[in-house]
């Protein structure tokens, strides 16, 4: 059986703690308007719904500008949800990824820096989330955020919910680390009997750690509230390590998080 309560909660940050899909579209408008001046001043109509519907293939925010660069050559949602590949799409335009992110982080900056409240009213977190960690709050176990994005701007959105994780629990693209390994460092700082819950609303990410050695006992939850598809949660279902989460469950104890997923073999510890 798995301890009731894990050492240390990771989670990932949009789509799991906060959806900020109002934000992530205007943030990569506009980075794409920095990036191809020429483009119109307003997004056509049935752009955000079908960036929307694309969000869950998004690992990080560089590729976000791509998606709607995608869409506006024409490709459909359906398109870009059989097959996304952003490489090529650099290729095309003569951009790399870091001058993509560069210019979606300073949108951000800018953004803040003219109108903070506004920045941060696009953003909604997902109920009973912020209730949860509150909770977990001083108690033992130690929550982190690992998130693609800058970990400054998860900080800030946090600091408006009255959550102070502290520095420390807060690790972004800064870090400059993909996350299985910010996993790995994570326990290898603790101590030898540590437990790591990791819930994450990318499928790919939790593939990611499984694929990882020295992971085999993070404990793995997929988000279904965040951004996936239905056939992301099927295939949750079927895998025997990652246990698919209601938004319930993660707000209630940790002794029914694995409810319905305990039939299937058990993870060995850690170490
Ligand atoms: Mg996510």
């Amino acid at each position: 059986m798995p301890p009731r309560a894990p050492t240390i909660l990771a989670l990932d940050f949009d789509g799991v703690i906060c959806d900020g899909m109002r934000e992530y579209f205007a943030a990569a408008w506009r980075a794409w308007r920095r990036l191809r001046p020429s483009v119109a001043p307003n997004p056509p109509p049935g752009l955000l719904e079908g960036f929307a519907r694309v969000r869950p293939l998004i690992e990080s925010g560089w590729e976000m500008p791509l998606v709607i660069h995608a869409l506006l050559s024409g490709a459909s949602a359906d398109d870009l949800l059989g097959s996304w590949r952003p490489a090529p799409l650099l290729a095309q335009l003569g951009l790399t990824r870091e001058d993509v992110a560069a210019a979606v982080d300073r949108v951000r900056d800018a953004w803040i820096a003219a109108d903070e409240a506004d920045w941060l009213d696009h953003h909604r977190f997902y109920p009973g989330v912020v209730e949860k960690l509150g909770r977990l709050a001083g108690g033992p176990t130690r929550s982190v955020v690992v998130t693609t994005k800058e970990g400054r701007f998860a900080r800030k959105l946090l600091a408006r919910q009255g959550l102070e994780l502290g520095a420390g629990n807060v690790l972004g693209k800064e870090v400059g680390q993909p996350k299985p390994a910010i996993l790995r460092e994570l326990i290898d700082a603790g101590p030898p009997t540590a437990s790591l819950w990791f819930v994450e609303d990318r499928l790919e990410a939790l593939a990611a750690v499984k694929r990882t050695p020295g992971l085999d006992g993070v404990e793995l939850f997929l988000a279904s509230w965040g951004y996936n598809t239905e056939r992301d949660r099927e295939a949750a279902r079927r895998d025997d390590r990652i246990a698919p989460l209601s938004l319930e469950q993660f707000a209630g104890d940790f002794a029914g998080w694995r409810a319905g997923a305990d039939d299937r073999p058990r993870t060995p510890p850690l170490r």
